[in-house]
């Protein structure tokens, strides 16, 4: 099969032919239909900590259908199922991936890090991680699953409630996300602070009630805004020195959650945040809970996030495409169409 394949930092992606994926017997082999571009293959793919391995084919946002049924999925599956699946494989059977966290099982293998993804024609995924999709959805709308799961994730486990008012710093696809969600969920308030003109008038068109500039004083931005102060603060960014920014502008028993990747140390000032009785709320990835709300909410047609989509490349532009999101620009969600 064709692939798109990390050779080294600062070298761009290669497509070329790989073998093709077989099953285990608890595992599907899928026909990739569009896979997005993420923050985390940029970050993964530049020198750090987290650099994958020479020869890694990336892509945890994939959807498509199934091609290969592994021999214990016989009575479940069927080649043609249109599906898209957390992008784990976990050992199927301890308690974590029973109960749909594959992320939190001891021997997971990341699909698109430490396991072949979806910048492939063909891609591996596990019994218990895989979703079918509902027929009236597009294959492009489904591709956003994984990064409404994400902000479906953040916002429960940060327990958003109805009426809160709520800022978003950063208009990336998971800050729109988060936007979408909020709104969804019924915060009063859904105040985003982003830098790109563009971004802007995309984070009014998904859920912002207002939008504001991270150069500006945020705090005295989103009083105007909102007529009140933030109750939770999402930070969607991940660079350093934007959690201190946050313990500044947070006013008294605010919320923080940390959904931005942020790969470097960083500092802030415990003291602020603790005359202010702060709560910190880390998030990360999803269950499979999140990403079966997320198939049952755009099926039935009740949510849509198709705005954030600004690109569709090929498998063969996608390499130049996937180097142009290193530098900000207007695009927002880059698809490949496989
Ligand atoms: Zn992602
Ligand atoms: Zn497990």
């Amino acid at each position: 099969m064709k692939a798109a394949v990390f050779k080294e930092v600062g070298q761009p992606l290669v497509v070329e032919t790989v073998p093709d994926p077989t099953p285990e017997d608890r595992q599907l082999v899928v026909k990739v239909g569009y896979c997005g571009i993420c923050g985390t293959d940029l970050h993964s793919t530049r020198e750090g900590d987290a650099t994958v391995e020479h020869g890694c084919i990336l892509g945890h946002e994939f959807v498509g259908e199934v091609a290969e049924v592994g021999k214990d999925l016989k009575k479940k599956w069927s080649v043609g199922d249109r599906v898209c699946s957390l992008p784990f494989l976990g050992c199927g059977t301890c308690v974590a991936c029973v109960n749909g966290r594959p992320f939190e099982c001891a021997t997971v293998q990341l699909t698109g890090l430490q396991v072949p993804g979806g910048f492939a024609e063909y891609v591996k995924t596990g019994a218990l991680e895989t979703l079918r999709l509902p027929d009236g959805l597009a294959m492009e709308s489904a591709a956003l699953i994984e990064p409404l799961a994400v902000a479906l994730h953040a916002v429960r486990v940060a327990n958003m409630q109805a009426g809160q008012r709520v800022l978003i710093t950063g208009a990336g696809p998971i800050g729109l996300a988060v936007a979408v969600w909020a709104r969804f969920l019924g915060a009063r308030d859904v105040v985003v602070s982003e830098v790109a003109e563009q971004r802007k008038v995309l984070a009014a068109k998904m859920g912002a009630t207002a939008v504001i500039d991270p150069a500006g004083n945020l705090a005295e931005q989103f009083a105007d805004a909102a007529g009140g102060e933030p109750d939770m603060v999402f930070e969607c960014v991940g660079a350093p020195g934007l959690l201190q920014q946050c313990v500044e502008m947070a006013p008294r028993h605010c919320t923080l959650v940390p959904v931005g990747v942020c790969e470097q140390p960083d500092t802030f000032m415990p003291f602020l945040a603790l005359v202010k009785e702060l709560r910190f709320q880390f998030a990360i990835a999803y269950t499979r809970d999140d990403f079966e709300t997320v198939i049952s909410m755009l099926g039935q047609g009740r949510l849509d996030a198709s705005d954030m989509i600004t690109d569709i490349v090929s498998l063969e532009e996608m390499p130049e495409a996937f180097e142009a999101l290193r530098t900000p620009s207007h695009q927002c969600k880059v698809l490949t169409r496989l």
